[in-house]
């Protein structure tokens, strides 16, 4: 908007790139993200629900339409049933992640809640001619990414696997319990005392229970024959705020699972991800290490997405020191010459400063820190006097910073200036000097921007007014002390 981009600032390019690579990385490394090409998150509705909001379809058993109007999939009724243990007893209004696959030569759509236990998941006939998402990579376009097939691969569905007798759910206490404790009655005080007790404790039970099933699906790719309950409703206990039976029977079973794991007397392989971030904190390494395996297809998909991280910002780097950090409107160098010596000193003590920080009290620079620094900055800057002084030091220390790589990374960084404390003072400099643009609204009420292109040069001891178009000029003005070249001599 102010004539500038953010491309002219290192800093900034390199902040939007890392604002890019959040999606699949964020400041906690053991948060997986993965984003899914050709794949959208949607609701998956009943063909009954959906001909009630107008829209009859024809949809056929076995496959799924996507249905335009409401942005929604929907599937046959008798496919809304068939699933439902499948994904959760799920009812009409859930998300779902829906996947457009190529599954031996077939377009597929494979669909799924997340979390999504062993087996939860659907493959439903593509319709063609029906909508379907594709994903702009370098290399062109793609739709419908195959998916290998081979035996093991896909688990035995949740829906067919409980159909065919393969589990046994205990059920939770409360199933068991005399209906008084359960009947609705009217809250009272001790209901909220109770609730608010069992909160903390239902938010970790959910937690526990869902990583020991993670674990358990992934070291023995199996259903578990004898089961609590369904994943849903462990999830539902602690985030519905369940009694403390059941609390307790999620949490134990969770403890269960992962005991079983540790004693297995197969010492089938653990999942280096899965182990060290989910477990090994609380629970160290109580089996033979050697069953820690780093080949799992989690710790491969964690590993690509660090490399791939990794890769992502050293040519974001490159691009920065050898676009970016080149590019400078060369007027800021010029105009910074007259205070660059200053900027420096400034520049560096801000970098030392830091420097001490981190190596004093071993930890990164605290928001409280930067403050500091950036204060000093600005009562140095302050300490130039006149206005257009205070301008020429700003773009000094701009300079300066374009001049001097950093000495720990060696890279250009513009991150002393590009915070809110000194962005100010820094676009004011550069709106004095016409570089940037100044902001404002017109009679129509459009943003419209307005750079300034001469300056009028009034000399402070004769009558002459110049004027000029050049801002090198404006600035020699203004450090003679307003004087014209003739009275100056
Ligand atoms: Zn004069």
């Amino acid at each position: 908007m102010s004539g500038m981009k953010i491309t002219d600032s290192p800093w900034l390019t390199e902040q939007m790139a890392r604002n890019i690579l959040s999606v699949i990385q964020t400041s906690d490394s053991n948060k997986m993200r993965i984003p899914a090409p050709c794949a959208i998150r949607c609701q998956v509705v009943s063909q009954s629900l959906a001909s009630m909001s107008g829209c009859d379809l024809d949809i056929e058993v076995g496959s799924i339409r996507w249905l335009p109007e409401q942005d929604v999939l929907v599937v046959h009724d008798y496919d809304w049933l068939e699933m439902y243990e499948s994904h959760g007893g799920m009812d009409l209004d859930d998300f779902f992640v829906a996947y457009w696959r190529l599954i031996d030569g077939e377009r597929k759509v494979v669909i799924m809640r997340s979390p999504n236990d062993y087996g939860e998941y659907s493959v439903f006939d593509y319709v063609e001619g029906d909508w379907y998402p594709t994903e702009r990579v370098s290399a062109g376009t793609i739709e419908f990414p195959p998916v290998p097939t081979y035996p093991g691969l896909w688990p035995k569905r949740l829906s067919e696997a409980v159909r065919d007798g393969e589990i046994e759910y205990l059920g939770l206490p409360s199933t068991r319990m005399d209906p008084e404790d359960s009947v609705r009655r009217l809250y009272n005080r001790s209901d909220v005392r109770a609730a608010l007790l069992n909160n903390v404790d239902s938010q970790t039970c959910v937690g526990a229970n869902v990583n020991a099933r993670s674990l358990d699906s992934d070291t023995n790719r199996r259903h578990r024959p004898v089961q609590l309950t369904t994943m849903e409703s462990c999830i539902d206990t602690g985030a519905q705020g369940g009694c403390a039976e059941d609390i307790d029977a999620v949490t134990t079973e969770a403890h269960q699972i992962v005991q079983a794991i540790i004693n297995d007397p197969d010492e089938a392989p653990i999942d280096a991800y899965l182990w060290e971030t989910r477990f090994a904190r609380i629970l160290g390494t109580p089996f033979d290490p050697k069953r820690i395996r780093y080949d799992g297809h989690m710790t491969q998909i964690h590993n690509f997405r660090l490399r791939f991280a990794e890769e992502y910002m050293e040519m974001v780097r490159d691009f920065v020191n050898n676009h970016v950090a080149q590019n400078l409107d060369p007027r800021i160098h010029e105009l910074g010459a007259r205070y660059l010596s200053r900027g420096y000193d400034l520049m560096t003590y801000s970098r030392q400063a830091l420097v001490g920080i981190q190596s004093n009290n071993k930890r990164r620079a605290t928001a409280d820190d930067w403050e500091a620094i950036h204060t000093y900055m600005l009562r140095e800057i302050d300490k130039c006097g006149a206005e257009s002084d205070r301008h020429d030091m700003m773009l000094g220390l701009l300079s300066a910073c374009h001049k001097v790589p950093a000495a720990s990374t060696g890279r250009v960084s513009d991150q002393l200036v590009m915070n809110p404390a000194l962005f100010d003072p820094l676009m004011a400099a550069l709106r004095y000097y016409g570089i940037a643009a100044h902001l404002f609204i017109n009679d129509d009420g459009q943003i419209e921007r307005r750079f300034t292109e001469s300056w009028e040069l009034p000399c402070t001891n004769c009558d002459d007014v110049g004027i000029t178009v050049n801002p090198l000029e404006w600035q020699s003005f203004n450090a003679r002390g307003r004087i014209c070249p003739g009275c100056a001599g």
